[in-house]
């Protein structure tokens, strides 16, 4: 296991986080307390998730299990990113991807600049700044009532929501609305979903947008870790672009050339 220790690496200080580092210290020092404790507390980057260590090959647990969450939208194109807690060579390629869709040093190693972009992108309840579990969520359910547990169905909507943040940023950070996620049994029968849809995995995104065409949002996803790709000229797909996490690739959308 070839750990290093994060706090040794906050030495590349750029202006923006020596600013960033004044203004702590200034705080510390008005709310009385110690600068060098301060300094040595690693400090909750929100409410979600806060990495205390760079991350690199040969890494496992749980931080990284929580890393390929977040960079599970960097995989090869074509291939899923396992989320598995162990830090390979895929997970270091993906690293790597997120590093240079972000303008970041191209390291491979999940280091402060690189927790710091994904402390930018996160939410307090973990999802990523452009989606949202209310969006994922089309029946307004508790993620009861699908194909597997609530609480995988919703893990499931999760790591579906980073991919979207990648599939959003790599298409120029405009706009992509979910128009279907999630589906308890009721509900996917009530939209006419078939018996076996992803959608009752949580795992499924029908999606939309204003600035995109359906085959754009498809074509796309092609590099964003969705195995399911169901669009135009696939039937009942002519008005929305369906991506998803079926265990085996499937990608079917006609008039986009897929
Ligand atoms: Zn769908």
């Amino acid at each position: 296991m070839r750990r290093r220790l994060f706090l040794r690496t906050r030495a590349r200080n750029g202006p923006l986080r020596l600013a960033v580092a004044l203004a702590m210290l200034a705080a510390t020092v008005l709310l009385g307390g110690s600068a060098a404790g301060a300094a040595q507390a690693p400090q909750a980057a929100d409410g979600c998730y806060t990495w205390d260590e760079e991350l690199s090959q040969g890494a496992s647990g749980d931080a990284v299990t929580q890393l390929q969450i977040r960079v599970g939208g960097y995989p090869a194109s074509g291939e899923v990113l396992a989320v598995d807690g162990e830090f390979g060579p895929a997970t270091e390629a993906a690293v790597e991807r997120f590093q240079s869709a972000y303008g970041l040093s191209k390291t491979g190693v999940a280091d402060t600049e690189t927790y710091e972009q994904i402390y930018q992108l996160q939410d307090d309840d973990c999802s990523p700044a452009h989606f949202d579990f209310a969006e994922l969520n089309s029946c307004n359910s508790d993620w009861s009532g699908g194909a597997v547990g609530a609480e995988e169905a919703k893990s499931n909507a999760l790591r579906t929501m980073w991919k979207l943040e990648a599939l959003r940023h790599a298409l120029g950070d405009e706009p992509i609305t979910v128009t279907s996620g999630f589906r308890s049994t009721g509900c996917n029968d009530s939209v006419g979903g078939a018996p076996d849809s992803r959608h009752l995995y949580g795992d499924a995104a029908d999606l939309v947008s204003d600035n995109h065409t359906l085959c754009e949002l498809a074509q796309a996803a092609r590099d964003r870790g969705f195995h399911g790709i169901l669009g135009p000229g696939y039937p009942g797909h002519d008005d929305h672009a369906h991506v998803d996490h079926r265990s085996s690739q499937y990608w079917d959308a006609p008039d986009c050339g897929i």
